[in-house]
């Protein structure tokens, strides 16, 4: 371990985890709680994996104060099956209606549409996905109200929900900012989340909802798009993805030990905070992409004064050992993604470098 070499990781997802959370995956790899053998060659029917998967709902619970009257699963097929299986699951015949504010709100609206009527209540594509929405434009009969809480690419990001119109579901794409600070869980029928940003490995998706939404599952759908059944099974209905359910339980207990949801906004607002300060006082030569109200938390897309300054600046933070930091190939520039496990210091070698190369660059 002595030459242990772990980079400086801004990677935009999959993601950082926890060191600590590694090591221990590492540590009873070979034998997992007294079987002789890893999680990933153990029934997914035997104790010690039920143990495995029920310890993380719980873990989960708590962290997140999810009321009682909610299921929580773990699903396959990321965040973007989700954009089909929702309106499968929870439209009807109905129309729903979608917030876009970046990408993959676009996204999830482009999919819902496929399938059947969904509407813009917002779109601030026209000023380059830099902000929330002055107004929403609400249908009061949609089945749901859908939006991204953090958009991952545009780095825009919700800290207070959209209110719906009453009796109007709010259903929430959270991929990129759970359990990166608490939100009321009941404000919401459902959540939903890969877990590869924030919570774990790819390969496993959190879906969080409310008992009452699955009485609209309609009867015909194939069961592994089926919420209703799914939810039932205990997400046991075939082999779930259980080595990511594995690592997703371990990051739920390690932000418990480090304090709960409040002690880990408290490190990611530390964390941002840095970096925009760094950005606001560079005099104009690191430009952020949005504006300072809808500022991410989690993901901070910047530009340098010129695409040249930009590759330059991504080549020399790699010799730095600061990695993934160019920006998604639909903006450019750079993009710092600060997920949970990146570290204090992580952000403090970032913004280090940063000065250093304005100094050097500009
Ligand atoms: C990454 C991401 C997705 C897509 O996730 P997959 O698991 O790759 O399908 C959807 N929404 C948001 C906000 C994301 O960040």
């Amino acid at each position: 371990m002595s030459n242990l070499k772990r980079a400086y990781n801004f990677n935009a997802g999959p993601g950082a985890l926890p060191l600590e959370v590694l090591q221990q995956a590492q540590a009873e790899l070979l034998d997992f709680s007294g079987t002789g053998m890893s999680v990933m060659e153990i029934s997914h029917r035997s104790k010690e994996f039920e143990s495995v998967i029920q310890t993380a709902e719980a873990d989960l619970r708590e962290l997140l104060g999810i009321p009682s009257n909610y299921k929580v699963m773990f699903l396959q097929g990321g965040a973007t099956l989700q954009f089909a299986m929702l309106p499968m699951n929870l439209r009807a015949t109905g129309s729903a209606d979608y917030i876009v504010t970046g990408t993959w709100s676009k996204t999830a609206l482009k999919e819902a549409k496929k399938l059947g009527a969904a509407r813009e209540a917002a779109n601030t594509e026209a000023e380059g996905f830099n902000s929330l929405p002055a107004k929403l434009d609400l249908d009061p009969k949609a089945a749901y109200l859908h939006f991204t809480a953090n958009e991952t690419i545009h780095g825009v990001e919700y800290f207070s929900e959209p209110t719906p119109p009453d009796g109007v579901p709010l259903v929430c794409d959270t991929s990129s900012d759970f359990i990166s600070r608490p939100i009321d869980v009941s404000k919401y029928a459902m959540l939903y989340a890969g877990a590869q940003k924030n919570a774990g490995p790819s390969g496993v998706t959190v879906v969080i909802i409310r008992d009452d939404m699955l009485e609209r599952t309609p009867a015909n759908l194939p069961v592994m798009l089926d919420y209703k059944t799914l939810a039932a099974s205990g997400s046991l209905h075939n082999t779930p993805p259980s080595f990511a359910i594995y690592i997703v339980g371990l990051v739920f207990k390690w932000a418990k030990k480090i304090g709960g949801l409040a002690a880990v906004e408290k490190i990611n607002r530390t964390k941002a905070d840095l970096v925009y300060k760094t950005i606001d006082e560079s005099g104009g030569f690191y430009r952020g992409h949005t504006k300072p109200e809808a500022r991410s938390l989690m993901n901070i897309p910047f530009r340098l004064p010129t695409e040249e300054l930009e590759n330059t600046f991504a080549s020399d933070a790699k010799k730095n050992n600061l990695i993934g930091l160019k920006g998604h190939r639909s903006v450019g520039g750079m993009r710092a993604s600060i997920y949970n496990a990146v570290t204090v210091e992580g952000a403090q070698e970032l913004v280090r470098f940063m000065k250093e190369f304005q100094t050097k660059n500009g």
